[in-house]
């Protein structure tokens, strides 16, 4: 079975071809600056020795709608091509944003569910519709395969109300849906099922923290496989230090900088999105440059690593009272995976909570799921490579399975 995955977002479409009973990625790649004057298409079919050739188009790719039909020409392709003929494709599976409360799994795309995320539009204003174009293009260029939405939202749907509740007037929760809902729900979900593969227990027997720490960054508390808390919010500013989003900060700072510095909404919105986070306190919102800058003894770099990781740390210890039990803690994403640093920060004088890190394994670079912790932490502490569209693929082969 072939399932091909999209991330459709205003102005690019990434994909990935799955053999699922393979396990293999045929093929990936991502179409960007869709609607620009110079669009970049780079395509990778990758061999079966696991070698890869890379092709980068460039030209106008003037909508969604070419857009994907440029994929599957590619994906057809005689030299760039790894399946005969798009009939192969047996399900495409979609990475939806925001599937506000309607959605607490993945679900076989039909006109309810396509009118719930459309209604879902005021919470992600700028991803949904996106991801509606790809669904739209998708179900156009594959009318036999099944489209499958999976939601960013929908692992986080178990959290109780006590989590997502804000305590301002309920009804503004019951009228207009304003609550915590959580994001990168696939990767959270994803890694946690596979710590439990690792420690070879159950997943409802566990509590876990994962920790997603990419450009964008944030933490689940998971109790026996059921999400309980996290710290992004109705949106995903909430949380964690991120390259350019804040965050958490006081509410009021908005008003402050609206009447005393009388910015307006839109560039309160700008600020706190763009330009925050690591960019805003040093001046650069890549993990990798920001290591260099304190390298270099830049001290703002210096202090934007210590806000980074400090919040983290606050948050191991917030989801750790939540858990009221803890038996492991999972890195994941660009910088969970990749900085040994970033890690030993988050974890460094927690041994009093059981977490000890074990500063050899954790410095051991690598591309595959590893234990970081000192043989003897009582909490286990992993890095665990993400993968959000594998997740997808599994997840969409699931559903039409269980349909058929
Ligand atoms: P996205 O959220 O866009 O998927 P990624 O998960 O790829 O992002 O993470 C990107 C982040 O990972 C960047 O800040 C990048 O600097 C960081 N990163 C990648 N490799 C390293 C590394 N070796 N050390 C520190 N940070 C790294």
């Amino acid at each position: 079975m072939k399932i091909l995955v999209i991330n459709t977002g205003s102005s690019s479409i990434k994909y990935e071809l799955f053999d699922m009973d393979h396990r293999q990625i045929l093929a990936s790649g991502m179409a960007e600056k869709i609607g620009e004057d110079k669009s970049i298409l780079t395509h990778t079919k990758i061999l079966a020795s696991g070698e890869s050739v890379t092709k980068i188009e460039e030209g106008v790719i003037a909508d969604h709608h070419q857009g994907l039909n440029r994929i599957v020409d590619l994906l057809i392709d005689k030299e760039h091509g790894v399946i005969q003929d798009k009939s192969e494709i047996s399900a495409v599976g979609h990475r939806v944003v925001h599937g506000g409360e309607d959605f607490h799994a993945t679900t076989v795309i039909d006109e309810k569910v396509i009118a719930a995320i459309k209604e879902n539009i005021p919470l992600a204003p700028l991803h949904n519709p996106a991801n509606l174009a790809g669904i739209e293009v998708a179900t156009s260029i594959f009318p036999d395969a099944p489209q499958v939405a999976v939601f960013d939202t929908a692992f986080h749907q178990t959290i109780p109300m006590r989590a997502f509740l804000y305590a301002i007037p309920f009804e503004l929760y019951q009228k207009d849906r304003v609550r915590r809902y959580g994001f990168h729900g696939t990767s959270h979900a994803y890694v946690a099922e596979r710590a439990a593969d690792y420690l070879g227990q159950p997943l409802s027997e566990l509590n876990l923290i994962t920790i997603h720490l990419g450009n964008g960054a944030s933490m689940a508390a998971v109790e026996k496989g059921k999400c309980i808390d996290t710290s992004m919010g109705m949106t995903p500013l909430a949380g964690l230090v991120m390259g350019t989003r804040s965050g958490d900060l006081d509410p009021a700072i908005p008003f402050f900088l609206a009447d005393y510095l009388r910015m307006s909404l839109k560039d309160i919105d700008t600020l706190l999105n763009k330009d925050s986070g690591l960019k805003g306190m040093c001046g650069a919102n890549d993990m990798r440059e920001v290591i260099e800058k304190k390298n270099a003894g830049d001290e703002q770099a210096k202090i934007a690593l210590e806000v980074y990781t400090y919040r983290i740390k606050k948050y191991i210890g917030a989801y750790f009272a939540a858990l009221e039990n803890l038996d492991g803690i999972v890195f994941t994403a660009g910088i969970g995976e990749n900085s040994a640093e970033i890690r030993e920060l988050c974890c460094r004088g927690l041994n009093k909570l059981g977490i000890e890190i074990d500063l050899e394994r954790n410095s051991k670079p690598g591309k595959e799921i590893r234990e970081i912790s000192s043989p003897g932490s009582e909490v286990k502490i992993l890095v665990i490579p993400t993968n959000e569209e594998l997740k997808i693929a599994q997840e969409t082969r699931k559903v039409i399975e269980a349909e058929s």
